[in-house]
């Protein structure tokens, strides 16, 4: 049968179609607690530790375009996605701090040989390492839990070079990265939040974008 059972004080999830009737699927898993949404067209989420453990975030512009919002974008980010989870997200000094996020041309970032080359339709990217750390509970659905370890590193490409320039596309870019930085896998099909693919000039985060992540950190 399908569905959850509990062995030995821990929930385990059980498939149907398994091969053998009953058998844990790659298990056991950790019960981590119920979901009340899923926002994402991935089957999993990340977090840090818990809500306490959100990290500081480094920032490094590695180029001096003023048309290139990255510091204001990266601040931006902090902030909502802080106030989402109810913690001040505090920017370090440090290259060393568990999330960095290098923001600059495609030949600056390319030139720092921490990330694999910039594509040519990239406007940012996170990259982040995670182990398992258990299963949610979805309706009947599993989801994977997995937690973050550090570090988590990230950049912004300077797309928009040309003035006049709106802030906000490079904002979005910025705020759609925390997210991913912050546990945020795979992304929502609604255009109207920052989660969406694409980027956009939407730079407030929607009820689809916060209640998604928020609920790992309760
Ligand atoms: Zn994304």
């Amino acid at each position: 049968m399908t569905g959850w059972n509990t062995l030995g004080g821990f929930s385990y999830y059980f498939k149907e179609n398994d091969p053998i009737k009953g058998r844990l699927e790659h298990g056991p898993y950790k019960y981590l607690g119920k979901l009340s949404y899923w926002e994402a067209n991935q089957n999993l989420i990340l977090r840090w530790g818990s809500k306490t453990d959100i990290p500081s975030v480094y920032t490094c512009k590695l180029n001096l375009n003023a048309n290139f919002h990255f510091d204001l974008g990266m601040s931006s980010a902090r902030t909502k996605w802080g106030t989402a989870l109810g913690r001040a997200i505090s920017s370090s000094s440090s290259s060393s701090a568990n999330i960095a996020y290098y923001g600059g041309t495609v030949a600056q970032i390319n030139n720092l040989k921490i990330f694999d080359p910039v594509e040519s339709w990239d406007v940012g990217w996170t990259v982040s390492e995670s182990s398992l750390e258990g299963v949610w509970k979805y309706n009947s659905n599993m989801k994977y839990g997995y937690k973050i370890t550090e570090p988590v590193r990230g950049y912004i490409v300077d797309r928009w070079p040309i003035p006049p320039i709106n802030t906000d596309p490079c904002v979005n870019v910025c705020t759609h990265e925390m997210g991913h930085a912050l546990g945020w896998h795979g992304h929502t099909p609604d255009w109207n939040s920052v989660m969406y693919p694409l980027s956009s000039n939407i730079t407030t985060l929607t009820n689809i974008d916060k209640r998604h992540l928020t609920q790992v950190y309760n």
